[in-house]
């Protein structure tokens, strides 16, 4: 069973994580982008640690809810409230237990990252987050380190893709050749998860 102490350890190796890979998050951003995607996350998972230790939420609802609402109000960008949605959406989804099984989780990640694709009519392919998100989604039901792998793998098959959403879409074909950053921030929010689970 996954509890509120698991979530705090996922969202504090995210911000570790996000923090260690900042400069490379932006300078992902720099040539599809506006070269800001590393300082946005960091900024916002920054402030998701620091509010997760000051308001200590007790179930994992509520350490995902809170993370997605800090998320939202302290990342500039469209990722902030992509990625806000995506946790505040899966928190809603867990409801109030102080405790969940991996099957309820796998599940509400799969409402969150429905919920990122309403909000930001992205689809697989568009070269977006969604290319990592929804791959790690569909392969957690093999366990937490078949995900991240899964993310990763996302994230790299970004590259020979043309953007059709979101800042990078407005190059055309010129962004084909690179990696997307938000499917890179991705893949790393869903190895900081196995890293919570110790694996
Ligand atoms: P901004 O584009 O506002 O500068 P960021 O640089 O923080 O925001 O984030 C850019 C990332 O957000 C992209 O690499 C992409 O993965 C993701 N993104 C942008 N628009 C969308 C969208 N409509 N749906 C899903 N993801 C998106
Ligand atoms: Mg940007």
């Amino acid at each position: 069973m996954l509890d509120a102490d698991f979530f705090r350890r996922w969202m504090t190796a995210t911000a570790a994580s996000v923090d260690r890979e900042a400069e490379r998050l932006t300078a992902l951003d720099s040539p599809i982008g506006d070269a800001d995607h590393g300082s946005n996350l960091q900024r916002g998972f920054t402030a998701v640690a620091a509010e997760l230790e000051k308001e200590a939420p007790r179930t994992p609802g509520a350490v995902l809810t809170l993370a997605g609402r800090q998320l939202i109000s302290t990342v500039g960008g469209a990722s902030g409230p992509l990625y806000g949605t995506l946790l505040r959406r899966t928190g809603k989804a867990l409801g109030e237990a102080s405790e969940v099984s991996e099957d309820q989780f796998a599940q509400a990640l799969r409402a969150g990252v429905d919920a990122v694709m309403t909000l930001g009519g992205a689809a697989p392919g568009d070269k977006t987050m969604i290319d990592a998100l929804v791959p790690a989604v569909d392969a957690l039901g093999d366990g937490f380190a078949a995900s991240r792998a899964a993310a990763e793998e996302g994230a790299l098959a970004t590259t020979p893709l043309q953007a059709r959403k979101g800042r990078a879409s407005y190059l055309g074909e010129r962004s084909i050749g690179h990696q997307d950053p938000g499917a890179t921030s991705s893949a790393l929010l869903i190895a900081a998860l196995a890293e919570a689970h110790g694996e």
